[in-house]
Order: structure tokens, then C-alpha cells, then sequence
């Protein structure tokens, strides 16, 4: 077996000299020390390239940016308004309450409560 360069983050340094390698050129099946002509293979870079290019920080920002659609996605779809009405099963004084704006203009819109307390639900028509 080879004596094989040391390896610091994605930097290689000589084993014999600790010269620091220079990176292989094109398809080169090995890097040769400028100081005491040391062949190191070239595969010793593949490992440490591959573990640049999956760095954790080109993760985080994606994640980032799909956690955050995924919050305003759910708080738009789960809108609710916490109101003062009086729930007519149980009499408690809050509950949420959600509008619908019907179809056609004419309708209006419906809004729908439902009661903090017991959940029951019930809607007013405008
Ligand atoms: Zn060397
Ligand atoms: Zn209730």
C-alpha cells in the first residue's frame, strides 16, 4: 500500500513532505509533489470532491425555502377568526368563525362558526 496524502478538509498534503498537492489536471491518474515528486493518486480527490459538492450547506437553504412555503400554505388554508358569538349548544362565548362567499352575488356569503368550547358548528347566512 501506498502512503496515501494527508488529508485537511478538502486539502492534501504530501505524506512525505507535507507539501500541499495541487489538484489533478483533467484525467491524470496521479498528482506528483512539487517538492520530492510524491505520486498521489488522483482518486484521493475524488473522495474529498465528493465531499464538497454534498456540503450540508447546500441543504439547509432548500429546506429553508420549503418549510416556509409550507407554513404560509397552511396558515392561509386554516384562516380561522376567533370571534364573540354565543354558541347555541353549550352558550360559551367564543368560536371560530370562517366566511364563504357563495357562488353567485346574489347569495351573499355564509359564515360559519364553530364553537371553542364543544366544537358544535353551526352557520349564519348574510
Ligand atoms: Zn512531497
Ligand atoms: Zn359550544
Amino acid at each position: 500500500m501506498p502512503t496515501l496524502a494527508h488529508k485537511i478538509g478538502s486539502l492534501l498534503f504530501c505524506p512525505d513532505c507535507g507539501t500541499l498537492l495541487d489538484l489533478p489536471f483533467g484525467d491524470e491518474a496521479d498528482v506528483r509533489c512539487d517538492q520530492c515528486g510524491h505520486l498521489e493518486p488522483a482518486s484521493s480527490y475524488e473522495n474529498s470532491k465528493i465531499t464538497t459538492h454534498s456540503h450540508p450547506d447546500a441543504f439547509p437553504s432548500s429546506l429553508r425555502q420549503l418549510r416556509k412555503t409550507k407554513t404560509k400554505v397552511h396558515k392561509e388554508s386554516d384562516a380561522l377568526l376567533k370571534v364573540t358569538e354565543t354558541c347555541p349548544e353549550c352558550g360559551h362565548m367564543e368560536a371560530y368563525s370562517k366566511e364563504i362567499q357563495m357562488r353567485s352575488a346574489d347569495e351573499g356569503s355564509t359564515i360559519l362558526y364553530t364553537c371553542v368550547n364543544c366544537k358544535h358548528g353551526w352557520r349564519i347566512n348574510n
